[in-house]
């Protein structure tokens, strides 16, 4: 459970149940909301590695949807139909037949942010080989908190968008040379590296010097694959741009995500 103590200060905490193309989930919580953002998991996984964190599923206000692909979506309908959670997912997805068993609707614009309690949520389309992808922003108290995973390229739209954030959780999919020289066959190599694929080491660098970045207290790597990239290659990246700054860096792992941070 939320620690009453931590509550009173107006701290934003948040943490992975895990991360990659096997299941995603991160949790996103200020006082008594807790957001969930994704659910790639089955019910039975989601509520032991919710528990791992401190949570039981009932205390969870509301699963957003950042796109219709497996390791987002596989656990969403279940999830909210067992313990009658709302759904908030933009029109693109809630169209895709993945979505049709989906209990307990919110249907969002992506490019109108929305209010869930105390959260302002700002949805930001992302180029991605899905029906209308987009990942967030989370506002509230002046902090912002980025999501964004699941992307194929750059745009100026999300170097804005994601500027001045306290904590960034930053896709960091795959090293360039492991990927073209691994044993991807060359069409998933090209579906990866792709404009609507996954971001690369190389990619989140840029985008890490080209956002406004000085209120950065905590950085994550997310969404890391476990056959074309590595740890040591993470964390040199990661520890480059950190230097001479006061930024925690962490990678989140698919067997269990990251634990708790706040800001
Ligand atoms: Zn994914
Ligand atoms: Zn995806």
């Amino acid at each position: 459970m939320l620690n009453g103590q931590l509550d009173a200060h107006h701290i934003i905490r948040f943490c992975s149940l895990g991360s990659g193309s096997k299941g995603n989930a991160t949790l996103i919580a200020f006082g008594e909301t807790i957001l969930m953002i994704d659910c790639g998991f089955s019910i039975k996984e989601t509520i032991r590695r919710l528990a791992l964190k401190g949570i039981k599923p009932e205390q969870i206000t509301g699963i957003i949807v950042t796109h219709e692909h497996s390791d987002h979506i596989s656990g969403v309908a279940g999830f909210s139909k067992r313990f009658a959670i709302p759904v908030w997912l933009n029109r693109g997805t809630s169209l895709h037949k993945k979505s049709e068993s989906i209990p307990h609707r919110q249907v969002f614009n992506s490019h109108h942010p929305f209010k869930i309690n105390d959260f302002e949520v700002q949805p930001i389309p992302v180029p991605h080989d899905s029906r209308e992808a987009n990942q967030f922003v989370f506002a509230t108290k002046g902090k912002r908190i980025g999501v964004l995973t699941d992307v194929g390229q750059i745009t100026e739209h999300m170097v804005h968008a994601y500027s001045g954030c306290s904590a960034l959780l930053l896709e960091f999919n795959y090293d360039t040379q492991l990927l073209m020289n691994g044993a991807y066959p060359y069409s998933l190599k090209t579906r990866v590296s792709g404009d609507l694929g996954h971001l690369s080491n190389e990619q989140s660098v840029k985008f890490l010097k080209n956002i406004e970045s000085s209120q950065l207290e905590v950085l994550a790597a997310m969404h890391k694959s476990e056959e074309n990239n590595c740890d040591t290659i993470i964390e040199s990246h990661l520890q480059a741009f950190t230097k001479d700054k006061t930024i925690e860096h962490l990678i989140a792992t698919q067997k269990e995500g990251f634990e708790w941070r706040q800001v």
